[in-house]
């Protein structure tokens, strides 16, 4: 790492459960905590953050380049990092996905987006496209909503009988610990916006062309069970935030606050993993000497 952590870190502010109440309501969608007391305001503020988020995607891509490489070296713990992004609609998903997850290397990235179940994943368990998903070793994945809509949109939307969706909190907990122990990293992500904003910007998904693309009329269904969706989420973070797999829960109706909070969760999970570059595997004096020897060789000319 090339700067200090701050202190107390971003995580801790914005964990939730493991062992106390979750309660959305209380948490302001517009607030920016671990933000430091800065001395510029307004869009000073938003244009220091988006600095910043940029500062720290270029580490963000050296620590992903190391954990890639650690695995390319036969890193025998299978290290690997799943981001689980959840949001109502227009919560910010693709936006946090193209400014922070968009700073790493391509190659070593999997981003995948989940909607509604295809004909074929309705016939298998709902833990079996997500399995086919999970990034390999030495990956960081990104998942683009995820399980966790198995008990959520399908518990306000009655998908299934209330007794299967309730059975899957237990079964999502020992598959998360289960991803744990084979080396998983897991930063599961709540981006918590207002009523109000996700007006606004359904709003703007209308009024601009470029925009249409965007919008689903089933949003504005979904938007008339907003309350239960929120007893859905409290429920799903309530049961589901363990020290294998913990929430957090990121303000996001500021979007510079959000990238701003995702980028240090990411930076100060990958500082557990004391990342390096693994040393070489063969005879560096040797291998020189080989190239070297191979000077005299006239080859087009040169
Ligand atoms: P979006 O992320 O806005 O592109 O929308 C994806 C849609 O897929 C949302 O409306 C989700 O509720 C829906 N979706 C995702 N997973 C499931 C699932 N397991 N069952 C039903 N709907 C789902
Ligand atoms: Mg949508």
């Amino acid at each position: 790492m090339t700067a200090d952590l701050y202190e107390p870190p971003v995580r801790e502010l914005l964990r939730v459960g493991a062992g106390r109440p979750v309660d959305l309501s209380a948490i302001d969608p517009r607030s920016t905590p671990g933000l430091p007391a800065l001395s510029v305001t307004g869009p000073d503020r938003k244009s220091w953050a988006r600095a910043e988020v940029r500062r720290i995607g270029d580490e963000l891509a050296e620590q992903q380049e190391m954990l890639h490489a650690q695995a390319v070296a036969g890193d025998a713990a299978g290290r690997r990092m799943l981001l689980v992004l959840q949001a109502m609609d227009c919560g910010g998903k693709g936006g946090a996905v193209k400014r922070v997850a968009g700073a790493m290397n391509p190659l070593g990235l999997q981003i995948r987006a989940f909607g509604p179940p295809t004909e074929e994943e309705l016939g298998h368990h709902f833990l079996w496209r997500i399995r086919r998903a999970l990034p390999g070793a030495g990956q960081v994945g990104v998942f683009d909503r995820s399980h966790y809509e198995d008990v959520l949109v399908v518990r306000v939307e009655s998908l299934v009988p209330e007794e299967t969706w309730r059975a899957r909190y237990d079964e999502i907990n020992e598959f998360e610990a289960g991803l744990a122990d084979e080396g998983f990293v897991l930063i599961k992500v709540f981006l918590h916006i207002s009523y109000g904003e996700q007006r606004e910007r359904l709003l703007s998904r209308l009024t601009d062309p470029t925009k249409h693309w965007k919008y689903h009329p089933g949003d504005v269904d979904a938007r008339t069970k907003w309350p239960d969706y929120q007893a859905a989420y409290t429920e799903a973070l309530s049961r589901c935030a363990t020290d294998a797999a913990p929430w957090f829960v990121v303000p996001a109706d500021r979007k510079w606050y959000r990238d701003w909070a995702l980028a240090h969760l990411l930076r100060e999970h990958f500082a557990d993993l004391e990342l390096s570059y693994p040393p070489a595997r063969f005879d560096l004096r040797k291998e020189h000497a080989r190239l070297l020897a191979g000077d005299g060789l006239k080859v087009n000319g040169g």
